[in-house]
Protein backbone atom coordinates (compact mmCIF):
# COMPACT_ATOMS: atom_id res chain seq x y z
CA UNK A 1 0.00 0.00 0.00
CA UNK A 2 1.50 3.40 -1.02
CA UNK A 3 0.61 6.73 -0.40
CA UNK A 4 0.69 8.81 -3.54
CA UNK A 5 1.12 12.55 -3.58
CA UNK A 6 -2.68 12.67 -4.33
CA UNK A 7 -3.49 10.24 -1.35
CA UNK A 8 -2.04 12.40 0.88
CA UNK A 9 -3.58 15.80 -0.43
CA UNK A 10 -6.80 13.78 0.28
CA UNK A 11 -5.95 12.86 3.07
CA UNK A 12 -5.23 16.66 4.19
CA UNK A 13 -8.36 17.62 3.45
CA UNK A 14 -10.46 14.97 4.67
CA UNK A 15 -8.92 15.60 8.31
CA UNK A 16 -9.56 18.96 8.33
CA UNK A 17 -12.99 18.73 7.43
CA UNK A 18 -13.36 16.61 10.65
CA UNK A 19 -14.21 13.29 8.94
CA UNK A 20 -13.63 10.21 11.36
CA UNK A 21 -10.10 7.91 10.49
CA UNK A 22 -12.49 5.29 9.90
CA UNK A 23 -14.17 7.34 6.81
CA UNK A 24 -11.19 9.09 5.76
CA UNK A 25 -9.83 5.19 5.23
CA UNK A 26 -13.35 4.21 2.92
CA UNK A 27 -12.92 7.28 1.07
CA UNK A 28 -8.90 6.71 0.29
CA UNK A 29 -9.71 2.79 -0.07
CA UNK A 30 -6.76 2.75 2.58
CA UNK A 31 -7.13 0.73 6.48
CA UNK A 32 -8.01 2.87 9.35
CA UNK A 33 -5.02 2.15 10.91
CA UNK A 34 -3.28 3.09 7.74
CA UNK A 35 -4.65 6.49 8.06
CA UNK A 36 -3.87 6.86 11.63
CA UNK A 37 -0.61 5.90 10.75
CA UNK A 38 0.14 8.60 7.63
CA UNK A 39 -2.02 11.39 10.12
CA UNK A 40 0.72 10.81 12.64
CA UNK A 41 3.91 10.90 10.55
CA UNK A 42 2.58 14.07 8.60
CA UNK A 43 2.14 15.92 11.70
CA UNK A 44 -1.36 16.52 11.61
CA UNK A 45 -3.36 17.78 15.20
CA UNK A 46 -6.20 15.97 16.86
CA UNK A 47 -8.58 18.00 16.92
CA UNK A 48 -10.89 17.53 20.41
CA UNK A 49 -13.90 16.45 19.96
CA UNK A 50 -16.74 18.78 20.69
CA UNK A 51 -18.35 17.05 23.84
CA UNK A 52 -14.52 17.43 25.25
CA UNK A 53 -14.76 21.28 24.28
CA UNK A 54 -18.18 21.82 26.06
CA UNK A 55 -16.71 20.07 29.04
CA UNK A 56 -14.12 22.13 29.54
CA UNK A 57 -16.65 25.77 29.22
CA UNK A 58 -19.10 23.72 31.31
CA UNK A 59 -16.06 23.71 34.13
CA UNK A 60 -14.41 27.06 33.92
CA UNK A 61 -11.64 28.02 36.89
CA UNK A 62 -13.51 29.92 39.65
CA UNK A 63 -10.67 31.22 42.06
CA UNK A 64 -12.37 34.26 42.47
CA UNK A 65 -15.87 35.77 42.29
CA UNK A 66 -16.66 37.50 39.19
CA UNK A 67 -19.86 38.53 38.03
CA UNK A 68 -21.03 37.66 34.58
CA UNK A 69 -24.21 38.66 32.65
CA UNK A 70 -26.16 35.60 34.46
CA UNK A 71 -25.31 37.19 38.07
CA UNK A 72 -26.75 40.23 37.30
CA UNK A 73 -29.86 42.05 38.50
CA UNK A 74 -31.68 45.09 39.03
CA UNK A 75 -29.60 45.45 41.94
CA UNK A 76 -26.33 44.99 40.56
CA UNK A 77 -24.12 47.36 38.73
CA UNK A 78 -23.55 46.35 35.36
CA UNK A 79 -20.53 48.15 34.35
CA UNK A 80 -18.48 45.95 32.06
CA UNK A 81 -15.27 45.60 33.45
CA UNK A 82 -11.69 44.03 30.73
CA UNK A 83 -12.33 43.35 27.44
CA UNK A 84 -15.22 41.06 26.75
CA UNK A 85 -13.18 39.22 24.10
CA UNK A 86 -10.87 38.23 27.23
CA UNK A 87 -11.90 35.97 29.74
CA UNK A 88 -11.33 37.80 32.97
CA UNK A 89 -14.21 40.11 31.41
CA UNK A 90 -16.94 40.93 33.87
CA UNK A 91 -19.41 43.21 35.64
CA UNK A 92 -18.71 45.33 38.63
CA UNK A 93 -21.62 43.66 40.62
CA UNK A 94 -21.54 46.00 43.30
CA UNK A 95 -25.15 47.66 44.57
CA UNK A 96 -26.67 50.12 42.41
CA UNK A 97 -28.07 53.17 43.08
CA UNK A 98 -31.69 53.64 43.24
CA UNK A 99 -33.11 53.71 39.48
CA UNK A 100 -29.67 53.78 38.07
CA UNK A 101 -27.81 50.93 36.33
CA UNK A 102 -25.18 51.64 37.91
CA UNK A 103 -23.44 51.78 41.35
CA UNK A 104 -22.27 55.21 42.59
CA UNK A 105 -18.83 55.35 41.44
CA UNK A 106 -19.94 54.19 37.62
CA UNK A 107 -22.70 56.85 37.70
CA UNK A 108 -20.02 58.89 37.83
CA UNK A 109 -17.93 57.64 35.04
CA UNK A 110 -20.85 57.00 32.89
CA UNK A 111 -21.91 60.80 33.28
CA UNK A 112 -18.07 62.18 32.86
CA UNK A 113 -17.74 60.01 29.80
CA UNK A 114 -21.11 61.99 28.01
CA UNK A 115 -18.56 65.39 28.86
CA UNK A 116 -15.27 66.57 28.40
CA UNK A 117 -14.21 66.28 31.92
CA UNK A 118 -11.42 68.68 31.22
CA UNK A 119 -14.10 71.45 30.41
CA UNK A 120 -16.43 70.81 33.44
CA UNK A 121 -13.36 70.70 35.53
CA UNK A 122 -12.25 74.25 33.91
CA UNK A 123 -16.28 76.32 34.42
CA UNK A 124 -16.24 74.65 37.94
CA UNK A 125 -13.10 76.50 38.55
CA UNK A 126 -14.01 79.78 37.19
CA UNK A 127 -17.90 79.32 38.40
CA UNK A 128 -15.68 79.17 42.09
CA UNK A 129 -14.31 82.46 41.65
ZN1 LIG B 1 -20.11 49.65 39.36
Amino acid sequence: MSWTDEKILKLRNLWSEGLTTGEIGKRLDVSKNAVVGKAHRLGLKVRPSPIKRQKKVAAPKKEKKVFTLTDLSSQTCRWPIGDPKHDDFHFCGATVVPGKSYCAEHCAAAYVGSNKPSQQSQQNAQNSR
